[in-house]
């Protein structure tokens, strides 16, 4: 599996655009949704408060009108008591008008709703008043009072229409009782006046305003409203199948004479042929409800509009959020591709150390497994944690090596570039040996040599050891290159070295030294051994045959040898060799001769 590059720490995957459309699309949705169900359910509440409000207005106006029949029974049966009490005195013989108008004087004060009473004889004369004794000249033949009851064949209570007074101006309802003689035939009437004014103050302290009052008789006149719309008074409304049929129903909707829209209860009253309706104004009825109304409504409009500006907002941040999340996955897809594309690895750590972002070169050039060199995962490479700057390499296991250099981020991050040296490290290697190495005779060269050197006189002291050092010359070199030519010569130092090379033991160094000399270093060696090997390297120079044909070519070689002490120097010994060298060549060549054994000495002599 190749690493991935991720920008999210912690192995967070990026922002999917889709699911950002498709949160704005649900947001915006929901926020719909959210309206529609406030603004239906604020309707919903609304109607249904509505009802219970014409509801509760109804039952109140059917309490209401009950009480009005109750009140309006009563009234009526005080009225008709009063008059039948008169009518049952007149059969006492010894009643008299006088006694008579006293009775009449005192029911009618004291009933607040009877304006006056009267007595009419059979001929409809006035025999007694409640007003008067004598009576006012008065004579009721043609009033209904009189004449419905003279027609009459049974004992009712009579209820005429309001009549206006002539002379007072006040309204009245005339009601009337038959009187009859011992002997069964008519004998006139007792008559009471209704005070309209009685009805119309007590109604209009129970009157909603926009609302009516009134009291209908059975056959549909109408004989008390409050309001007082006094055209109306007795007029034939409506019909007593009507009156029945509404009272029956309970409160109902209805449109009143004014034409405003009403809700009307009507009630028969007991035991009269009466019926009273009392209405209320759909306004006055709703007038609260409209209060509150209006308040849900304002107070719902507002809330869908704030969670409308809501939705809008968020649905047109996450729209945004999409073509951000979009731009970041391209902007991501090339950040990928330019980091697989680049041959180093890139890692970044946090603070922690732990991988937020890593190319797959990464987990090649440190010799992590792949699925270690992911996000969240903590970087452990061979460079070790922790941020260093200078450049750190390290060899994996395969051999390759691999640079690493950490740098912090001034966020507190890091970045680690990881490059392969492999390469570079090689040619590197190659450089330093070629600077080592002499080119002709593949022998190190003197400056090899003298490191070497450095090298063992330095554990020659701390051992105490012993090393030697032997300077080889070639004899009459000069004349190989004069008569063979100078390439004869190359091949001549070449197959020299190659002799001397294999002859020394695996632990001594030869280098060229220059030109046509050899220099060896023979760590722990007496110069007693030494003197042995260089003699039968010697030995083995003269005796080989170099080159073919006629011109056979042999050479010898000339050694001096100094031995290297504990307090000893590598240049007193080298130079101390060379003078043995040099010895050599003066007694006569192709011979070794060594210092003297304290090379110290021999410079106190030189
Ligand atoms: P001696 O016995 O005194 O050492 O005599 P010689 O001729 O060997 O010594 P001399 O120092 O006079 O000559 C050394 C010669 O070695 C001179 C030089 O041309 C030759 N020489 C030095 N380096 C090379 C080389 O790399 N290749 C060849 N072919 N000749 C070289
Ligand atoms: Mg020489
Ligand atoms: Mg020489």
């Amino acid at each position: 599996m190749p690493v991935n590059t991720f920008l999210m720490q912690q192995g967070a995957g990026l922002p999917d655009t889709r699911h950002f459309r498709r949160a704005a699309r649900l947001v915006a949705l929901l926020t719909g949704f959210v309206i529609v169900i406030l603004a239906g359910g604020a309707t919903f509440a609304a109607l249904n408060e509505r009802d219970e409000a014409i509801a509760s207005s109804s039952r109140t106006l059917a309490a209401l009108v009950h009480s009005l029949a109750e009140h309006a029974a009563r009234t009526l049966a005080e009225a008709d008591r009063a008059m039948r009490t008169v009518v049952e005195t007149l059969d006492d013989p010894r009643a008299g008008p006088a006694t008579t108008h006293e009775l009449l004087n005192r029911l009618s004060s004291e009933l607040p709703q009877v304006r006056s009473m009267l007595q009419l004889d059979s001929s409809g004369r006035a025999v007694a008043d409640a007003v008067s004794q004598p009576p006012r000249p008065f004579v009721g033949a043609d009033r209904p009072y009189f004449r419905v009851q003279r027609e009459a064949t049974t004992d009712d209570l009579f209820i005429g229409l309001p009549i206006r007074g002539a002379l007072s101006g006040q309204w009245t309802i005339a009601l009337s009782r038959r009187v009859l003689a011992s002997n069964g035939r008519f004998a006139g009437v007792v008559a009471a006046a209704l005070d309209l004014a009685y009805f119309n103050s007590f109604f209009s302290t129970l009157l909603e305003p926009g609302g009516d009052i009134a009291i209908f008789r059975a056959d549909g006149r109408l004989l008390v409203r409050q309001p007082i719309v006094e055209s109306l008074l007795g007029a034939e409304l409506t019909t007593g199948k009507e009156l029945n049929a509404l009272a029956s129903q309970g409160p109902r909707r209805g449109t009143g004479v004014d034409g405003i829209s009403r809700i009307v209860a009507v009630r028969a009253v007991t035991g009269q042929p009466l019926f009273v309706s009392a209405s209320v104004s759909l306004d006055t009825a709703l007038a609260n409800w409209r209060e509150r109304t209006r308040w849900l409504a304002g107070g719902t409009a507002l809330a869908c509009l704030v969670i409308g500006i809501l939705g809008w907002l968020l649905s047109r941040r996450l729209q945004a959020l999409a073509v951000q999340s979009a731009a970041m996955v391209q902007v991501t897809g090339l950040m990928d591709a330019m980091l697989a594309a680049i041959g180093q690895g890139i890692v970044i750590t946090d603070a922690r150390d732990r991988i937020m972002l890593a190319n797959r070169q990464a987990a090649d050039l440190s010799g992590t497994p792949p699925d270690k060199m992911r996000p969240g995962a903590s970087l452990t490479l061979a460079a070790g944690r922790g941020v260093r700057s200078e450049t750190q390499v390290i060899q994996l296991a395969d051999g390759r090596k691999t640079a690493v250099r950490r740098d912090a981020m001034p966020d507190g991050n890091t970045v680690t570039i990881l490059t392969d040296v492999t390469a570079e490290k090689a040619a590197e290697a190659k450089l330093t040996r070629l600077a080592m190495l002499d080119p002709l005779t593949e022998l190190p060269n003197r400056r090899a040599f003298l490191e070497a050197a450095e090298g063992e006189i330095n554990r020659v002291r701390r051992h105490a050891g012993r090393a030697c050092i032997a300077i080889l010359d070639i004899d009459h070199f000069k004349q190989v290159n004069d008569s063979h030519g100078h390439q004869t010569g190359d091949v001549l130092l070449r197959t020299l070295a190659d002799l001397w090379a294999e002859m020394l033991r695996s632990s001594d160094t030869l280098a060229r030294y220059g030109g046509e000399e050899f220099i060896v270093l023979m760590p722990e060696t007496e110069p007693g051994i030494a003197i042995r090997l260089l003699e039968r390297l010697r030995q083995a120079t003269s005796s080989r045959h170099l080159g073919a044909g006629p011109d056979d070519l042999r050479v010898t070689v000339s050694i001096g040898l100094a031995a290297l002490g504990p307090d000893g120097h590598v240049e007193d010994a080298i130079e101390a060799a060379d003078a043995a060298l040099y010895q050599a060549k003066a007694e006569g060549r192709n011979r070794v001769r060594a210092a003297p054994t304290d090379p110290a000495a021999h410079r106190r002599q030189g």
